[in-house]
C-alpha cells in the first residue's frame, strides 16, 4: 500500500504497510481499485449526453467511502467495486460508448484476489511524475471532501447536477495528459466547488432543521442510559431522536455532532442532553465511559478496542468489520434503529468527564444579525483583528499549539472557528469583548461556508476591494480530505496568507507548494509568538 493522503501519514511521507490510521494494507488496496473504478466511469460518463443521478450519487458515495476514517470493512468496499463496475457497463450499453478507452474504463475483476492483483499497478505510485501525482492528488482529495458534504446533502434531497457533472470531468481528467496549467485550473475550480457544495449543504441543513442559532451546550450527563450519535449526518440525528422520544433513552453528540445542538428543530426533545466529550481521536476513552452504544454516522471512526466494540454501530458510508451497519432499510427509506435503542435500555448511563456548558451556534445568520455590534466592536478599535482557526483535530502532540496559540492571542481578538479543530480550546475560558464571546463556533468543518459567508459581508459593510485587506487573519488546522475541500474552496475566494499546520500536507510536492506559495501566499505554522507577531501584529 501507498497512502498518504491524511496528515498522519507516517514520518509525513506516506503510510506503506498499514495506516497509522488503523486501515490495513489490504483495506488500502480496495480503496485504490475503487478510486480506479469510480475514475473508469467518469472516462464514460464524460462520453454521455447527460450525468445520470445515478452515476452521480454512486461516485459521490464512492469517494466518500475513501475518506480518512471512513470505511475499514473489506467486503463493504468490494461490494462498491463490483456495483461501481455493473453500473459503468450499464451506462456504457445505455448511451452506446464505443472506441478506445482508458483501462480504467475497461478493466474489470470479480474477486477480492483480483482486486489485489489490480492494486498493484493503480495506486497513487503508478503517477510516475511527483508534480503530476501531486495535482492529481490534490485534486482527488478535494472530490473526495465535496463528495461528504454532496452525500449529506443529497440524503436530505438536495442535490445540484454541476456537483456531479464536475466529479465527472475531474476524475475523467486524471487519467489524461493535461499541462499542469490545466492541472492547477482544475484544482482550482474544485475550490469553486467546493463553496456551491458546502452552499447547498448549508441550505439543506437550515431549511430543514433550521437556522442555527446561539446555544449553550450542556456538556455534563442525565441519569438515564444514552445513545452516543457522532459524524456529520443530521437527517440521522433527527430520526434518532424521533425514534428515542419518550424511551427512556436520551441522546448526546460527539464530535463532529456537537453542532447538532445549535439547531432550532433538535431543540424540541428532551432526551437530547448535549454533548458528550471532545474530538474523534479521543473516541477510544470517551466511548469506554459512556457506556451506551454509539452511532457513527460519517467518517472520525477510530479502530474501537474490544472493549466498547460491541456497543458501536456504523451507517451510511462508515463501515467496520465485525461492528453492525444500521442501512435505510426502513419502507419508507429510513433507518431502523430499534436494536441500538433496545441495547441502550440495557445500559448503564454515562460517566460525567465534564460538567457545565460551552457556547456556540454562531454560523451567519446568527452572526450577521449581530452585525452592527460586531462592526461597532471593529470600528472602535475594541476587536482588533479576527482569526479562523477552521479545521480539524487530530492525536499530534504538535497540535497542543493550536490551544497555546488561542490562549496567547490577545484579548482583543476573536476566533472564529469551525470543525473539531475547537476542541483545542473552546473549553477554555477566553472570556467576551463587549458580550461578544472570543471564540465563535459555526459548526461542522463544512459550515466553515459560514465563516466564508461573515467574511464576504464584511468586506461589503466596510467597502473594501480585496478579501485580504479585513482584519482576518488564517490559521487552518488540517487532517482529512474535507480539510482539503475547505482549503480549495478558501483559495477560490481569493483568501491569501492562510498559515496551515500542524504540517504541509506531504502530498504537495515542492513545485506545487511553490505555486500556491506563489499565488496565494500559504506557509506553515511555526513558533506560537513568531505566528501571532505575524497574523495579529
Ligand atoms: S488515511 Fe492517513 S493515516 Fe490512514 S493510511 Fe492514509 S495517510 Fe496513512
Ligand atoms: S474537521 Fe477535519 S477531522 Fe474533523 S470531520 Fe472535518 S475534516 Fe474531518
Amino acid at each position: 500500500m501507498f497512502c498518504y493522503q491524511c496528515q498522519e501519514a507516517l514520518k509525513n511521507e506516506g503510510c506503506k504497510v498499514n495506516g497509522m490510521c488503523g486501515k490495513k494494507g489490504d483495506t488500502a488496496a480496495l480503496q485504490d481499485v475503487l478510486i480506479y473504478v469510480v475514475k473508469g466511469l467518469a472516462v464514460i460518463a464524460q462520453k454521455c449526453a447527460t450525468v445520470d443521478k445515478e452515476v452521480g450519487d454512486y461516485i459521490a458515495k464512492a469517494l466518500f467511502i475513501t475518506i480518512t476514517n471512513a470505511n475499514f470493512d473489506n467486503a463493504s468496499i468490494s461490494n462498491v467495486i463490483k456495483q461501481g463496475l455493473k453500473l459503468r457497463e450499464e451506462i456504457k450499453a445505455k448511451y452506446n460508448v464505443a472506441g478506445e478507452l482508458d483501462d480504467s474504463a475497461v478493466w474489470s475483476g470479480e474477486t477480492e484476489a483480483e482486486f489485489a492483483a489490480k492494486a498493484e499497478t493503480v495506486g497513487v505510485l503508478a503517477t510516475e511524475n511527483e508534480d503530476v501525482r501531486s495535482l492529481r492528488e490534490l485534486l482527488v482529495y478535494g472530490l473526495k471532501g465535496i463528495a461528504a458534504y454532496a452525500d449529506h446533502a443529497r440524503v436530505l434531497g438536495y442535490i445540484d447536477d454541476s456537483v456531479y457533472a464536475f466529479f465527472v470531468e475531474a476524475l475523467a481528467s486524471t487519467t489524461k495528459d493535461l499541462t499542469v496549467d490545466e492541472m492547477v485550473a482544475m484544482v482550482l475550480k474544485a475550490g469553486e466547488i467546493a463553496v456551491s457544495v458546502m452552499a447547498i449543504l448549508d441550505k439543506a441543513n437550515t431549511e430543514t432543521y433550521g437556522n442555527p442559532e446561539i446555544t449553550e451546550v450542556n456538556i455534563g450527563v442525565g441519569t438515564k442510559p444514552g445513545i452516543l450519535i457522532s459524524g456529520h449526518d443530521l437527517k440521522d440525528m433527527k430520526e434518532l431522536l424521533e425514534r428515542t422520544k419518550g424511551s427512556g433513552v436520551d441522546v448526546y453528540t460527539h464530535g463532529e455532532m456537537l453542532p447538532a445542538n445549535y439547531y432550532p428543530e433538535f431543540k424540541k426533545y428532551d432526551n437530547f442532553i448535549g454533548n458528550y466529550g471532545n474530538s474523534w481521536w479521543v473516541q477510544d476513552k470517551e466511548f469506554e465511559s459512556f457506556n451506551g452504544p454509539i452511532l457513527m454516522t460519517t467518517n472520525c471512526l477510530v479502530p474501537p478496542k474490544d472493549s466498547y466494540k460491541d456497543r458501536v454501530f456504523t451507517t451510511g458510508c462508515v463501515a467496520f468489520t465485525g461492528v453492525k451497519h444500521i442501512a435505510g432499510d426502513l419502507e419508507n427509506g429510513s433507518k431502523d434503529f430499534s436494536e441500538i435503542i433496545e441495547m441502550a435500555k440495557t445500559c448503564k448511563s454515562p460517566v460525567a468527564i465534564e460538567k457545565g456548558s460551552i457556547v456556540g451556534g454562531f454560523a451567519h445568520n446568527q452572526v450577521l444579525a449581530l452585525a452592527d455590534k460586531v462592526v461597532d466592536a471593529v470600528k472602535s478599535g475594541a476587536v482588533r483583528k479576527f482569526v479562523v482557526m477552521a479545521g480539524c483535530d487530530g492525536r499530534q502532540k504538535g497540535r497542543s499549539y493550536y490551544t497555546e496559540f488561542a490562549e496567547k492571542l490577545p484579548k482583543d481578538t476573536i476566533i472564529l472557528t469551525a470543525g473539531c479543530a475547537k476542541f483545542r480550546y473552546n473549553k477554555l475560558q477566553l472570556g467576551d469583548i463587549g458580550g461578544i464571546p472570543r471564540v465563535l463556533d459555526a459548526g461542522q468543518c463544512n459550515d466553515s461556508y459560514s465563516l466564508a459567508v461573515v467574511a464576504l459581508k464584511l468586506k461589503e459593510v466596510f467597502g473594501l476591494e480585496d478579501i485580504n485587506d479585513l482584519p482576518i487573519a488564517y490559521n487552518i488546522a488540517w487532517y482529512e480530505q474535507k480539510a482539503v475541500a475547505v482549503l480549495l474552496a478558501l483559495l477560490s475566494l481569493g483568501v491569501k496568507n492562510i498559515h496551515l499546520g500542524p504540517t504541509l500536507p506531504t502530498f504537495v510536492s515542492p513545485n506545487v507548494l511553490k505555486v500556491l506559495v506563489k499565488n496565494f501566499n500559504i506557509a506553515p505554522i511555526g513558533d506560537v509568538d513568531a505566528d501571532i507577531k505575524k497574523m495579529v501584529g
